[in-house]
Parts: structure tokens; C-alpha cells; sequence
């Protein structure tokens, strides 16, 4: 039996895996205290997927596009890919090869990936999935506090709190755990539909704010000025730990409630009664503000995320034991994926890649020319948007993500992965990005591999071998290293061990802000609770310098130690609904599937729950469009069309529909996406599109999503 996390998402519950009848494996929970002994019905059944008749067990290939993929062993699946990317490098420069990483990676295989793409590629284009998940809140976060944890306390100090508003989050769907240190405080949910944690927050006496999409920075507004108005603003706070608040405010007095009312239907008296719950708790037993995927996937999402945070400032949380903000980060180490380099703007250890001193730095651990590092590239959407065109890249290396499903426009998204001279996909199994490969490289799973993961709240996490992976398949280090020395790198550049990874991850961010560098095997096997910055270094004559649980209370990371509130406008959404496309198009994540389902559809029990895409309509809604209950209906929008069988809900708004996006083939909703950007973040619009619905047949079986046990090319990222 072996002490690990689970592979999914950002709460990173631990579990035991352990043998099981018939050659299978096991999980189970272990007591943990962001945990503490539950896990959701995807952790149950993780393990499943680690013997699954789906496994790729051999490098695939084909030499042409109209060709199928054949099986060819590492040598020679190695020696093609790093034989095309010195010719592209060579006709066409460094630039002409991008990285696509992904937010569920370890914090090995990040910082290994990022080195790899800056020093065997020398590219500048790297960027990463985590970009489409929480950057916003990661760029609102750093502009008012000067650094970004998602939480920046433990979890566990959520259950002793008064009140908790929740901004488009749902977690009692997507880490269910977390609801048990959300029992006892009273709950303000804000997202456009009654989701089970807004039913959650109904049934426990809580508040339900149901805005209509893209209009979250005026509720903000509108609170914020509600709660100043009633006298629960913290003006001692506001003084004495931040500055920007008069600024701040100019742009929340036009937004009294009813003004709010008008643009986000929520009602004036309800806006009055969340904003004196959450001031009153404020000056009570504690209160939070926390931000989900609801809030900050919009083109405004880092400003929308600013609003909270202004919220949060003016009623004096953050910084503050027992109240606070914080971002629920959603992928698997989404927190620890951003800090240590697959961002197009960063060096590990939280570095900006434009700090002479922060390339210095690296470059000394590097052991090369600060010159010889890369300088900053471009974001996620924009290097798959530019694929294949003048300047773009011609080849792309992807490693734990599957872009084809998950990325907005995802129809574009296909169409310029396909214009590309190579396609590189690391996978455990054929996802629809795996499938339009030239190369498809088998690689291990999280229960087969060693490393560190840091969860929500930035506490680094051991992630533990249970097994050895299945003959013919190797890491993703492995991966990296083999085609570095390949690109004429010394091996001792590059290493496979995860191990010798982390101890130069642990120098190359030594004094940085995410500090790993006191993070030993040693502290993370014996259970200690590492949250970053954790430097090296020992107290006087006593343990190791402390981890830090808890930031800010001494003062914020900007050099004054003050807070910046942010002046923030509310403008609407970048698509509005109108002639052809009446209606809003939100989309989410549901209990069973996880991101775009590559693992979570291949599991029976998960994907017997939620077969196939479906679309929550109200049934005034469906009667208008020609809809009935469990048919099936075509969703279109400017960029292209989904199949989703209907679910009627009289809580549903009128004006919105809302389907998952775990699904590909005909059923991919990011199909109908917006890749509209977020000026400061560069986090697409995913929240909001207009759509027109229609009834339409069912799709044809080929169109289907892949069944959990088919042998063909299936969908989903890790
Ligand atoms: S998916 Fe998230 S909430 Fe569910 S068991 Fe895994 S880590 Fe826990």
C-alpha cells in the first residue's frame, strides 16, 4: 500500500493505492487534513486507469499525415522527432517550435519542460494550459498583493470562519471534499445558475446571487458599495494596510444596489443582505472571499477578480488570521504548474523572465549566458492560434494536455494543430490531440511515477511510485531527457530522476518568491506541512526555517507592505446575444469528468453516471426553441456547433443554457467558445457565448463521445 495524492484536481486529497483482484489497483482515502479521509467519487475510481485496456504501450508514428499511427520503438520515435526539430530549427529558427504544457504536470516535469524549451529548443514559445484555468485570478492576485498563492492560508481554516462568499466556484461538484470546511459558515454563492453549492448554500440558510453572465464585476461593485454604505467598510484597515482605495471606490459609487439590480438582475435587497452578512462577519468571527473559474474565465476576468479582491480589502480580510481572498485552483498543481517555468513569462521560482536579475539568477544555475535564456513568449491561445502561420510555429511539442478539446474555438484550435509540420503528443492515451500526432510518445501515470505536486493552498505535496509503469512506456522526465541528448545536451543537464530535478529546482528558486528551496525529501517524507515560500536554512540553533502556511499578515509582498486596490469598471461581455445567436452559452465541469474527460470517460463507473454532453435549459426556454426533455439539441455559435441531449431545469435562467465541456467529437463545447482575451491575463472568454439552440437527431455514433473502454482514439488532456 502507497501513500499518495490523487491525479486530478487542485485539493490533491490523499489516498492509498494498493493491489487489487484480477491485476487491478486500488484506491482508497487516507487521513489528511485537506481531506480528511474523504474523497469524491473521481479519487475512488482513479485507479482504474492505470491497467486500463487503453494504455498506450509503444511510441506511435506516422511519416505523413494521410498515413495511420504504427507503433515504432523509442530509438527510432526519438531519434524522427528530434531529427525534425533541428531541420525546422534550422530553416526556420528557434521560434518555429513551441511547448504546450500542462497544469497537471509535477513540479519536476514543469521545470524540466520549461528548461528544456528555453535551453535544448532555445524557444521563446512556451506556454500552458494552467494559462486557460487561473490566470487571471493569478494576475488580479499579484497587482493587489504583490504575489499569487490561491489560497494563501490552509484550507482548513475556511471551517472557522463566519461567512464565505464563493464567486464562481462550485465545489460541491468539483472537490466535493471542500465542502466540509464550508458546513458551518454561513454561505453567499454567486454564479449564474443554482448549482449544488448554491443549493447547498439555499438549503443551510445562505444566499444565492444568480448574475447574468459576464456581469460579475458589477455585482462586486455593487456590493462593495453596498457593504461602504452600511457602514462595514474597514476604513482603520484601508488606512493602515492598503493604498488606492479612493480610486477604487470612485468607480463603485455609481453602483448602488438597484443600479447592480438593473445590470445583473440580481435583486437590490439581496445584494444589501450579502454585503451586510459578509461586513458584519467580517467584524465577527471571520469571512472570505474566493474566486472560482466562473468569475475570472472572461476577456475582464483579471479586473472581475479585482473587484472581489477589492471587496475583500475594503472589508479588511486579507492578511488577517482566521479571514482572507483566495483563487480555488482547479488543476491537479495548477499552483505549483505556474511557478516554475512552462509559462511564456516566467523562470522558475515565480521569476519574471524579464528581471536581468531573476535571468541571472537561473542562468547560474543553468550553468549558461543569461543571453542564452529566451525572453518572453506568448500566451497559450495566441501560440495555437498561431501555428502554422507566417512567423508561428511549424512544429508543436505537448506534454499532459489536450488542446483539441479544451482550448476555446477549439474547431480552429484543430485546424491550426493540422497546419503544423510536426505534432508531438505526450499522453498516457490516444486523445483527440494525441490523434492528429505525427508522434505519439507513451508516457507513465501519476500512481507509476515519483515527484512533488503543490495544491490549492501552495503546500508542495510528495507524490509517491506505487508501480512501475507498463512495459515500453516511459516518464515524461525520460521523455525530456532523452530528447535533449538527443538536441546535443549534456545528459547532466537534463536529468530523468526526479529526484536531481527537485534539488535543482530547489537552487534555481532559492530567493525567489514561491522559495522551494527549503523543501527537502527529507521535511516532505516525514508529512511536514510545506506551504511556500519555504527557505532553506535553519532557526538559531534549532529546525529547519519555517514554511509559510499563512502570508501577508505581517504585510504584503510590495514593497511598502501595503495592498493596491485596483480601480475596476464593469464593461460587458465581448460577444453579447442578438439576431441569430439569442441566448448565453455558460460552461463548467460536472461531479463525474474531469477537465476534458481523457481519463474520467474511460472509467465505466464515471462514464455510465455522464455519458454524453448535455445542455440545462429552462423549460420556458426549451418550449420557445422547439425542445423537449432528454432530446437531443444543436447548440451553434459563431465558431461552430455542439450536440448535447437536453435537461430541463425550472431554476435555470431564461436568457442562458449551460453545458460541460468534458466531451469531444460532435459533443465538444469549446467548440462554441469564445477565444476572446483577457487583456492583462490572456485568459480566453469560455463564460460567455452566444448561441442559438435548436432541436436536432441524435448524433451519429461515430460522432459520439468514445466509450470508457474503446480502443480508438478517444478525448480529454490529463
Ligand atoms: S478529484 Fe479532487 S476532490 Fe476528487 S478525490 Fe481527487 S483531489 Fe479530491
Amino acid at each position: 500500500m502507497t501513500r499518495t495524492h490523487c491525479p486530478y484536481c487542485a485539493l490533491q486529497c490523499a489516498m492509498h493505492v494498493e493491489p487489487a483482484p484480477g491485476g487491478r489497483w486500488a484506491a482508497r482515502p487516507a487521513d489528511f487534513p485537506v481531506n480528511r479521509g474523504g474523497l469524491c467519487r473521481k479519487g475512488w475510481t482513479a485507479a482504474e486507469l492505470l491497467t486500463h485496456p487503453d494504455r498506450l504501450t509503444a511510441p506511435l508514428l506516422r511519416t505523413d499525415r494521410t498515413a495511420e499511427l504504427r507503433p515504432v520503438d523509442w530509438d527510432t520515435a526519438l531519434d524522427h522527432v528530434a531529427g525534425r526539430l533541428r531541420a525546422l530549427r534550422a530553416d526556420h529558427g528557434p521560434d518555429a517550435v513551441g511547448v504546450f504544457g500542462s497544469g497537471g504536470l509535477t513540479n519536476e516535469k514543469s521545470y524540466l519542460l520549461g528548461k528544456f524549451a528555453r535551453l535544448a529548443l532555445g524557444t521563446s514559445r512556451i506556454d500552458y494550459n494552467g494559462r486557460f484555468c487561473m490566470s487571471s485570478a493569478t494576475a488580479a492576485g499579484n497587482r493587489a498583493f504583490g504575489l499569487d498563492r490561491g489560497l494563501p492560508f490552509p484550507v482548513t481554516d475556511l471551517s472557522g470562519a463566519e461567512t464565505v462568499l464563493l464567486a464562481g466556484a462550485n465545489p460541491a461538484e468539483t472537490m466535493p471534499p471542500l465542502m466540509g470546511h464550508l458546513s458551518a459558515p454561513r454561505l453567499i454563492v454567486v454564479d449564474p445558475r443554482r448549482t449544488a453549492t448554491a443549493q447547498a448554500a439555499l438549503d443551510a440558510g445562505g444566499i444565492h446571487l444568480a448574475p447574468r453572465p459576464g456581469t460579475d464585476t458589477a455585482l462586486a461593485l455593487g456590493l462593495l458599495h453596498a457593504a461602504r454604505a452600511q457602514g462595514l467598510a474597514d476604513e482603520d484597515y484601508i488606512r493602515a494596510r492598503t493604498t488606492g482605495f479612493e480610486t477604487a471606490w470612485e468607480q463603485a459609487v455609481p453602483w448602488w444596489p438597484e443600479h447592480a439590480e438593473q445590470v445583473t438582475g440580481v435583486g437590490a435587497h439581496l445584494v444589501r443582505d450579502a454585503a451586510r452578512a459578509l461586513g458584519e462577519a467580517a467584524r465577527g468571527q471571520g469571512a472570505y472571499v474566493l474566486t472560482g473559474r466562473g468569475a475570472e474565465q472572461h476577456a475582464k476576468g483579471t479586473d472581475t477578480a479585482s473587484a472581489w479582491i477589492n471587496l475583500a480589502l475594503a472589508l479588511g480580510l486579507p492578511g488577517r488570521r482566521g479571514s482572507g481572498y483566495g483563487c480555488l485552483t482547479g488543476q491537479g498543481n495548477g499552483q505549483g504548474g505556474r511557478e516554475h517555468g512552462q509559462k511564456a513569462d516566467q523562470l522558475p521560482g515565480y521569476r519574471k523572465i524579464t528581471d536581468p536579475a531573476a535571468r541571472e539568477q537561473v542562468a547560474a544555475v543553468w550553468g549558461v549566458d543569461p543571453a542564452d535564456i529566451p525572453g518572453p513568449g506568448i500566451s497559450a491561445y495566441e501560440l495555437l492560434e498561431a501555428l502554422g502561420a507566417p512567423g508561428g510555429p511549424r512544429a508543436l511539442l505537448v506534454f499532459g494536455s489536450n488542446p483539441a478539446v479544451s482550448a476555446p474555438a477549439a474547431a480552429r484550435v484543430r485546424d491550426r494543430l493540422a497546419a503544423t509540420d510536426l505534432l508531438v503528443v505526450a499522453d498516457f492515451v490516444l486523445s483527440e490531440t494525441a490523434a492528429l500526432a505525427d508522434v505519439v510518445l507513451p508516457v507513465a501515470q501519476w500512481a507509476e511515477e515519483e515527484g512533488t505536486m503543490t495544491n490549492l493552498e501552495g503546500r508542495v505535496l510528495r507524490r509517491r511510485k506505487a508501480l512501475d509503469p507498463p512495459p515500453g512506456v516511459r516518464t515524461d522526465l525520460e521523455v525530456i531527457a532523452g530528447l535533449a541528448a538527443r538536441l546535443g545536451r549534456p545528459a547532466r543537464e537534463f536529468p530523468a530522476d526526479a529526484g536531481t530535478v527537485l534539488a535543482e529546482l530547489r537552487a534555481a528558486t532559492a530567493g525567489a518568491p514561491a522559495d522551494y528551496s527549503g523543501i527537502t525529501p527529507e521535511r516532505l517524507e516525514a508529512g511536514e506541512a510545506l506551504h511556500w515560500p519555504a527557505p532553506a536554512g535553519r532557526t538559531p540553533g534549532g529546525p529547519p526555517a519555517p514554511a509559510t502556511p499563512r502570508l501577508f499578515l505581517e504585510g504584503f509582498a510590495h514593497p511598502d507592505g501595503r495592498a493596491r486596490f485596483t480601480p475596476v469598471a464593469h464593461r460587458p461581455p465581448a460577444e453579447q446575444p442578438g439576431e441569430g445567436f439569442p441566448l448565453v452559452l455558460t460552461t463548467g465541469r460536472t461531479m463525474g469528468h474531469y477537465q476534458s474527460g481523457a481519463q474520467t470517460r474511460r472509467i465505466g463507473e464515471l462514464a455510465e453516471a455522464e455519458p454524453g454532453a448535455w445542455v440545462e435549459v429552462h423549460p420556458d426556454t426549451a418550449a420557445e426553441h422547439g425542445l423537449s426533455a432528454r432530446g437531443w439539441a444543436r447548440l451553434t455559435s459563431r465558431r461552430g456547433t455542439m450536440l448535447a441531449r437536453v435537461r430541463l431545469r425550472r431554476t435555470a435562467r431564461r436568457d442562458t443554457v449551460f453545458a460541460p465541456f468534458h466531451y469531444g467529437g460532435a459533443q465538444t463545447a469549446n467548440d462554441l467558445t469564445n477565444p476572446a482575451l483577457d487583456p492583462v491575463s490572456r485568459m480566453p472568454e469560455f463564460k460567455v457565448a452566444a448561441v442559438r439552440i435548436e432541436p436536432a437527431p441524435p448524433p451519429a455514433p461515430e460522432a459520439a463521445p468514445h466509450p470508457a473502454r474503446s480502443t480508438g482514439p478517444t478525448g480529454g488532456s490529463r
